[in-house]
């Protein structure tokens, strides 16, 4: 199942790229001039994409993030699913997701036509989805024990970060987990 999070990452990758593109454009007012030299249908068919491609990753990104969390039997944590990232990249996600806040208030804000307007509202917001659902592929590739299921030596099932079983108290090793 691994390899299929390349794909995705790609995807993601892809729609968060796309939605900046289409920011820029909605802020520098080039949207009337690139909507003249495109079909209808094209714009249809753009935004479909771009507003299916929120499903297609976050599908996927929420399911990992609940597999990660052990099927929510354990406080869900958002630590634990970007576990595998490193932290310049909660940062860029951080960053986007600020981003999204302030260009919302300035979007609705400004005196914008309903195009521009609506094209800069959502884009803005897919930028998050796109991003946070990139970094969930990320850190499941990067740290595939996070997927597994870890139980201590008596077979009660424990959280990834615990040390010791909190049923019976059995130390989980390292090691012994989920192999
Ligand atoms: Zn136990």
């Amino acid at each position: 199942m691994r390899f299929l999070l390349i794909p995705l990452m790609l995807v993601a990758s892809l729609g968060l790229l796309l939605c900046a593109l289409a920011q820029v454009a909605a802020i520098a007012g080039l949207l009337p001039s690139i909507q003249s030299r495109l079909s209808e249908s094209v714009q249809m068919a753009a935004a479909a994409v771009l507003g299916g491609g929120i499903f297609a990753v976050w599908l996927p990104a929420v399911l990992l993030a609940q597999r990660i969390n052990n099927g929510g039997r354990f406080k869900f944590s958002w630590k634990k699913v970007l576990a595998g990232c490193p932290p310049q990249m909660i940062y860029a996600v951080g960053g986007i997701f600020a981003y999204a806040l302030i260009n919302f208030l300035l979007a609705i804000a400004s005196r914008d036509t309903g195009l521009a307007k609506g094209v800069r509202l959502f884009s803005g917001h897919a930028m998050v989805f796109y991003g946070m659902a990139f970094c969930i592929f990320f850190s499941s590739w990067r740290r595939p024990d996070l997927l597994r299921t870890r139980y201590c030596p008596a077979g009660h099932e424990v959280a990834h970060e615990d040390s010791f079983c909190p049923v019976c108290g059995l130390a989980v090793t390292q090691g012994a987990e989920d192999r």
